[in-house]
């Protein structure tokens, strides 16, 4: 649905944009071809007007000339200053005629080609004729320089039209297109602002509540497709992040080639557990576990051999342990096993089951061991009886350890304070 409101913004906004560009341009045609219309038009009525000027004077010099010629006692020079004048006249009548805006076909050159004013002497009828011509052509350039004015006023109007009506398509598609990115980009780009600014206040207290907000919102108010695919986003992103921070703080707490908890996980929780025990008066145990012989086995039979024995014990020592106790690697053969509200009989019982079950788990090439087992040897304190604090807690176990190996391997020892008191068990 996302793709599909995708396309018809993208597609709208396409069509828009052609369609503003094809405007313009027609626009731009239109008032190009007007303009030029608009000259010539101009043109041609600036010069059809400088013409009737020039027809009317000619008309009333010839009119004026043609009235001396009614007189019939005119002496002979008169006459023949008159004609002299006519011939002026007449000879100015053709030069309109060959004027460069006079065409071929206009009507002084047709009256010249046909009348031949300049043929000879010129009679007071023939006078008359050109009087009554001329009055025709003044006429009838008026009536065209009339016509050319109405269809220039025409072409005006159809311009004034054209551009109004294209300024009013534009004006509609705009602000459809207005319109249409205000619903599909400003309404949801407010509502989009409001849910982030409300997951944002969640984001700092947890993750998980920017997730429950987030689907909340999903599934409350009526919200666009955008915004809807948007906040789901946020909220799966929210999970996952949660997920990776969960692996995360699993690998930061893990031993990687066992699975147990790391040093660093156990160090923490021996100083947390010794001091609530100090705080509420309560047993904190702890049992140091080391496999017998180890580098024996690793040299006949290599590491990888060897890390798999390393992790069959992990296993082990995780079946046997109850959940509120913490299982560590605490570095390479070596185990420790915290246990807190626990006594040291108890630890000391646990860790008897746990060297008996391994002792009994037949790994491959055991055979090999010495005494023909892959055992494991264990030393056990506990506070408040054998430490004052974490530390001591960690030496003392490790001092018992190093006695059950020293007295023979494959035996827990407990740790108690004076050399001759070392529970043992075997
Ligand atoms: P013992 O403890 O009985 O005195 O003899 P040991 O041979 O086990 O002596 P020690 O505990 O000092 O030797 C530890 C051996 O553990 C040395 C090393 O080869 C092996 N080791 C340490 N880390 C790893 C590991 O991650 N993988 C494997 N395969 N072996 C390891
Ligand atoms: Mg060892």
């Amino acid at each position: 649905m996302k793709h599909e409101s995708d396309t018809t913004g993208k597609g709208f906004l396409r069509l828009t944009m052609i369609f503003g560009f094809a405007a313009l341009l027609l626009a731009a045609v239109g008032t190009a071809w007007f303009s030029v219309y608009q000259t010539a038009r101009l043109h041609e009525i600036s010069s059809e007007q400088a013409l009737r000027i020039r027809l009317v004077e000619c008309r009333t010099r010839i009119s004026s000339i043609e009235q001396q010629f009614g007189d019939e006692h005119l002496p002979l020079k008169k006459q023949a200053e008159l004609q002299s004048k006519l011939r002026i006249e007449c000879a100015r009548f053709s030069e309109i005629g060959q004027s460069p805006e006079v065409s071929a076909q206009s009507m002084v050159a047709q009256w010249l080609e046909h009348s031949k004013p300049l043929a000879g002497p010129v009679s007071r009828e023939s006078l008359q004729l050109m009087v009554v011509d001329l009055d025709g052509m003044i006429a009838n350039l008026s009536a065209r320089i009339a016509d050319d004015n109405d269809l220039l006023t025409l072409s005006l109007n159809y311009y004034i039209a054209f551009i109004s009506l294209l300024m009013i398509i534009v004006v509609l598609a705009g602000g459809r297109f207005i319109i249409s990115n205000y619903r599909h980009s400003i309404i949801p780009i407010n509502q989009l602002a409001e849910r982030l600014a409300h997951l944002n206040c969640n984001l700092p207290e947890s993750l998980h509540d920017t997730a429950e907000a987030a689907e909340t919102l999903m599934s409350g108010e009526e919200s666009s497709e955008e915004i809807r695919s948007v906040t789901e986003s946020v909220a799966n992103l929210c999970h996952d992040i949660e997920e990776k921070n969960r692996k995360l703080d699993e690998l930061y707490i893990r031993d990687e080639k066992t699975g147990l908890y790391n040093y660093r996980h156990f160090k923490e929780h021996l100083i947390i557990d010794v001091e609530r025990a100090k705080r509420f008066n309560g047993d904190v145990a702890l049992a140091m576990i080391d496999i017998d012989h180890f580098k024996l086995y690793n040299d006949n039979f290599g590491h990888i051999a060897g890390d798999r024995v390393l992790s069959r014990i992990a296993e082990i020592i995780t079946q046997e342990c109850r959940a509120t106790d913490i299982p560590a690697r605490f570095g390479g053969d070596e185990f420790a096993v915290l246990f807190p509200k626990t006594d040291q009989g108890t630890a000391f019982e646990i860790a008897e089951r746990l060297r008996n079950i391994i002792c009994a788990e037949p790994f491959e090439h055991e055979s090999k061991q010495p005494g023909g087992q892959l055992t494991v040897s264990i030393g056990v304190a506990s506070w408040p009886e054998d430490a004052t604090d974490g530390y001591s807690l960690v030496n003392n176990a490790d001092k018992a350890l190093y006695k059950a190996k020293f007295s023979g391997r494959n035996k827990v020892l407990a740790y108690t304070p004076g050399k001759k008191s070392i529970k043992e068990a075997s």
